[in-house]
């Protein structure tokens, strides 16, 4: 338990009072309880936004669930859901749009698009997420732009997160990898060469609707490709499918929870090693 003295106390006290003359936001919440102890000395509890400060009662303060992570780096921690890794049957937690069997191929623990097999998609459905995915477009480069190892990381069926073979292949920014197609560029371009393994991890918060389909919050994206933050708690406007040649959809209510999809577009994109951790909206 913390422990204060008087003079400590008066100097916190005075500081917040005199941070307090500014704005709410620049200065913490800050609350003090004085109780005897044993002795009959007075002891100096302080809250801090709420928090009761170095609390270890876990019957006041509780402790942070335990979550193992992986012994090898980037594989899925002790709480994640595994959605593919190699084996059938984590390729079976993946179905083609109308749930039926997906003529995407299982090849030596790696899934690979097939052209015009259409999308894939998880047979659970997910919203506000922590996901981990790997990919490679193919090794030997062909087509240019948006025709070279072309797919895409669909957050609840809807969110376009673009995959797309960006080493020395110039296309508009807001359609490279890490896009958040046709909204939001990457900060950078962290690609790799083609047929390498690249990642993309994910924080995820799903938009919400209130009445009438009405946006009470906006859907949110983090994402680090290779380890590389590209985008930065970005707010997405709408939904980021393709029409004409943009992508200017509002919002569309929808469910809570809808599955993670991958993109067939015409190119051989491989995948391995996908674990996702449901978060708090
Ligand atoms: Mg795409």
């Amino acid at each position: 338990m913390l422990k204060l003295t008087l003079a400590t106390l008066s100097f916190i006290v005075s500081t917040t009072l005199f941070v307090g003359a500014h704005d709410e936001f620049s200065k913490p919440d800050i609350k003090l309880e004085t109780k005897l102890d044993a002795k009959g000395k007075n002891v100096y509890y302080m809250y801090i936004d709420g928090i009761k400060v170095h609390e270890t009662n876990p019957a006041i303060q509780s402790q942070p669930v335990v979550v193992t992570p992986s012994s090898v780096v980037g594989k899925a921690p002790s709480d994640a859901i595994v959605l593919f890794d190699g084996s059938p049957e984590s390729f079976a937690n993946w179905t083609d749009t109308k749930g039926g069997t997906t003529k995407w191929k299982l090849i030596d623990g790696i899934m690979e698009s097939v052209k015009k097999a259409g999308y894939i998609q998880t047979k659970q459905s997910f919203g506000s997420c922590q996901l981990h995915i790997e990919w490679a477009s193919p090794k030997i480069a062909k087509g240019d732009g948006q025709k070279r190892g072309n797919s895409g990381l669909f957050l609840q069926g809807t969110y376009e997160i673009q995959i797309l073979d960006c080493y020395e292949n110039p296309t508009y920014p807001d359609g490279q990898a890490g896009a958040l197609y046709g909204r939001k560029k990457p900060l950078v371009n962290s690609c790799r060469k083609p047929g390498e393994w690249q990642s993309y991890d994910v924080i995820f918060h799903r938009p919400i609707f209130g009445d009438k389909g009405k946006v009470i919050k906006r859907a949110t994206f983090t994402v680090l490709h290779n380890g590389v933050l590209i985008q930065d708690h970005e707010e997405l406007s709408g939904a980021t499918h393709w029409r004409g040649p943009h992508a200017v959809h509002g919002y569309a209510a929808h469910p809570d929870k809808l599955p993670i999809k991958l993109q067939d577009h015409g190119n051989p994109v491989r995948f391995r090693n996908i674990w996702i951790r449901e978060l708090e909206d």
